[in-house]
Order: C-alpha cells, then structure tokens, then sequence
C-alpha cells in the first residue's frame, strides 16, 4: 500500500498583528510540521484550526420591552461547527429586562461547556432554556 501524499495547507496566524504565514503539513489526519511562525503561539494556533477549529460567536436578541437589541457572545470561541446551531439556539432564547454586561444568557450552549453572554447592559435576565439541543 502506497502511503498518501502530505497535504499543505496555508494559513494565516491571527494571534497578534505580524499576522505569519504558516505552512501546515498534514498528513494521515495529523500535523507534521508547522513553518513560518515566529513563535509558539503560532505552532499552536496552526495545528488548532487544521484539527479543530473555533470561533468566537457574536449576535443580537430582541429583547421584549427594549428599544434596542441585546449583543451577546460566547464567552470563549466554540468548535466551527456548531456556530449555526449555536446561532438558532441564541434566536430562540427568551430574555427579560433588565439585563446586565456579563450576565448569562445562554448557560453551556449546546453542551460545549461555553456561556453565552450579554456583552451591554439594557436596564430595566437570564434565558428560561438550557440552549441544549436534541
Ligand atoms: S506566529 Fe507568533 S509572531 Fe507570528 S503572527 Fe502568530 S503570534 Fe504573531
């Protein structure tokens, strides 16, 4: 059996403003070798996005009773793939007044270990789901 031939793919380190561009070998489902990063950081953030990549989500609630929506977001950045799920879970979240920066609106959305946060106060409260899915 002939072994597969190594993929490489290019990225870009967003980890501060040098913005590297890194070199990733994979191979068999693994890195191999990471090239262009100036700094561990960027070892890290390559083989990150390559096997498991993650985003911070943002988005707004209609909040009843308020003029403006509410912005929240994930706490921490969640796996890739779960941002669509994530987002429906977020528009179905029921929330009242009054709301303060910080507070937890959405508690382990979708079983990720991650809350969902209020990133403004909206004066004049928690959501009633789990933000767990079936
Ligand atoms: S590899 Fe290090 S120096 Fe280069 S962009 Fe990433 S964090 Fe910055």
């Amino acid at each position: 059996m002939s072994a597969s031939k190594p993929d490489v793919r290019e990225l870009i380190c967003v980890n501060c403003p040098m913005g590297c561009r890194l070199q990733v070998t994979v191979e068999q489902g693994q890195v191999r070798t990471v090239k262009g990063n100036v700094c561990s950081r960027g070892d890290r953030y390559a083989r990150d996005e390559v096997l498991n990549p993650k985003r911070m989500v943002t988005s707004l609630i209609v909040v009843p009773g308020s003029r403006e929506p509410l912005s929240v977001k994930t706490r921490t950045a969640i796996p890739k793939d779960r941002i669509f799920d994530c987002l429906k879970a977020i528009r179905a979240c029921q929330v009242r007044l009054p709301v303060r920066i910080g507070d937890v609106i959405l508690p382990d959305v979708l079983g990720t270990g991650v809350d969902v946060v209020a990133t403004r106060n909206l004066p004049d409260a928690p959501c009633q789901g789990s933000g767990q899915t079936a």
